[in-house]
């Protein structure tokens, strides 16, 4: 199995060597040559399977030869051994006919959990097969530094250092960062929003000489290896209300559309899928871009399910890729023309798009009032993410079964949680410990080459 850039001008990788570069020479993100399928047999016989073993049998023909059969499996074992469910992603019903795929239940309480997890124990085996270090560097609005920390904390050949946009991230999230006090963590807080994080961290990744110099590694949802993780749900719930021998639509909080390409990704496998369902905050660019084929930058306004503040939502970039045909010139283009603020998306290209998915959006009122009426209708409390899902999820029902994903844990934004039901959601046990803790942190200025000093000096004096 071969790895393409969406930009059409990096060489061909492994499995691994993709997992290990992150994002592309060309500016470009890694997808697979072919996207392998299943048949109907292959996903009839995930049902009643453990979550490890579905994971085993969807995820093994984009890893190629990269890992025997028995250390993948060891792979898969250990990254989801640490998870608080016995089924790992939860089914519960909401509604009839609406049911809430629960992703929080890994040990930093988001979804992220999945991939982190599964990447931490990849690089680890990967890394020591090559007798080789990396220094991995992550932009968050949020969850993903808490996960890749909590995936990569006290690892010998791993530095991990995550940019996370300074004062907008919640308490619990910051914690979850700053407290750990393993030597190859750094958590960097930022003077800017998570677009700048983002767009400082693709800086580093097209300064080569940086780049090579510390052996960047990234981790963010650019990383292949992460949308393959989480293709793995998409199955496992699927399966388990009747598919391939029932559709099913799925409802999907959507930032860096990193989760809803999983989603596509297990619809091109073959996976009976009626409909994807994009939804946005206010921060609604995707949403407006599916109505009106324009990909416009505006400036990002804070909400109360901050995972999902982004203007720049990067890996729509590979769902782009496959509906310009896979024309790598044909993206490189749109991303030259986004550094203008906008680009316009080909009416071929908008129809291929309006295909696979829908969207819909919810305002800071909507995700409120879900969050309260979801808790009255069904005693099930969300986080302000999974309200969104649901909110726009309702929009979205008819007769096949309705999945939204629920994306973290309520306790972790209980600001936004008590806002709006009046109640607020207690902190699992094993994270209450934590609160009393001592942060660690640096404050650091949006510009480039200090902190590509300040990375340098880290890794230097340990
Ligand atoms: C990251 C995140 C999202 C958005 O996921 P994408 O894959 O970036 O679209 C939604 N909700 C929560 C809680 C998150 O942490």
């Amino acid at each position: 199995m071969k790895y393409i850039s969406t930009r059409g001008n990096a060489p061909e990788l492994s499995f691994t060597e993709a997992m290990l570069t992150g994002l592309a020479r060309d500016g470009g993100l890694y997808v697979p040559k072919k996207i392998p399928t299943m048949t109907h047999d292959e996903i009839a016989g995930l049902a009643g399977l453990s979550y490890e073993e579905i994971a085993f049998r969807v995820m093994k023909p984009f890893i190629g030869d990269s890992f025997t059969d028995e250390e993948f499996q060891g792979i898969i074992g250990r990254a989801y051994a640490g998870f608080r469910h016995d089924a790992r992603a939860p089914l519960v019903q909401l509604a009839p006919n609406h049911y809430l795929l629960e992703l929080f239940h890994g040990p930093t309480l988001a979804f992220k959990d999945f991939a982190m997890q599964l990447i931490g124990q990849l690089f680890q085996f990967e890394l020591a097969r090559r007798k080789e270090r990396v220094t991995i560097v992550g932009a968050t609005s949020g969850d993903t530094g808490s996960a890749a920390i909590e995936a990569f904390r006290g690892l010998k050949n791993v530095d991990v250092f995550i940019l996370f946009p300074n004062g907008r991230v919640s308490d619990i999230q910051r914690k979850q960062m700053t407290t750990p006090d393993d030597a190859n963590v750094h958590a960097l807080a930022l003077e800017g929003d998570f677009d700048d994080c983002q767009a400082r961290l693709k800086d580093m990744f097209n300064d080569f000489e940086f780049r090579d110099g510390v052996k960047l590694a990234g981790v963010n949802s650019i990383n292949w290896a992460r949308v393959l993780a989480q293709v793995v749900y998409f199955f496992s719930s699927a399966v388990s209300l009747g598919a391939p021998h029932r559709k099913v639509s799925f409802t999907v909080p959507t930032g860096n559309f990193g989760d809803i390409f999983a989603g596509y990704i297990a619809k091109k496998m073959g996976l009976p899928i009626e409909k994807l369902v994009i939804a946005t905050n206010q921060n609604d660019i995707l949403h407006r871009t599916m109505q009106t084929g324009a990909y416009t930058k505006q400036g990002v306004t804070p909400s109360i399910s901050p995972s999902m503040d982004i203007q720049v939502s990067s890996n729509f970039e590979r769902a782009l890729f496959d509906a310009y045909d896979r024309d790598g010139a044909a993206v490189a283009q749109l991303m030259d023309e986004l550094k203008e603020g906008s680009f316009t998306i080909s009416q071929g290209a908008m129809e291929a798009l309006r295909e696979q998915f829908v969207s819909g959006r919810a305002t800071e009122a909507e995700t409120k009032d879900t969050i309260k009426s979801e808790f009255a209708a069904s005693g099930e409390v969300l986080c302000p993410h999974s309200a969104v899902g649901v909110k726009v999820g309702h929009e979205y029902q008819s007769e096949v079964p309705m999945i939204t994903l629920a994306t973290a844990h309520p306790a972790k934004f209980p600001d936004a949680v008590e806002m709006a039901m009046g109640t607020r959601p207690a902190l699992p046990a094993h994270m209450q410990d934590m609160m009393g803790q001592e942060e660690r942190m640096c404050k650091v200025p949006n510009q480039l080459p200090l902190l590509q000093t300040i990375i340098k000096d880290r890794i230097a004096s340990r």
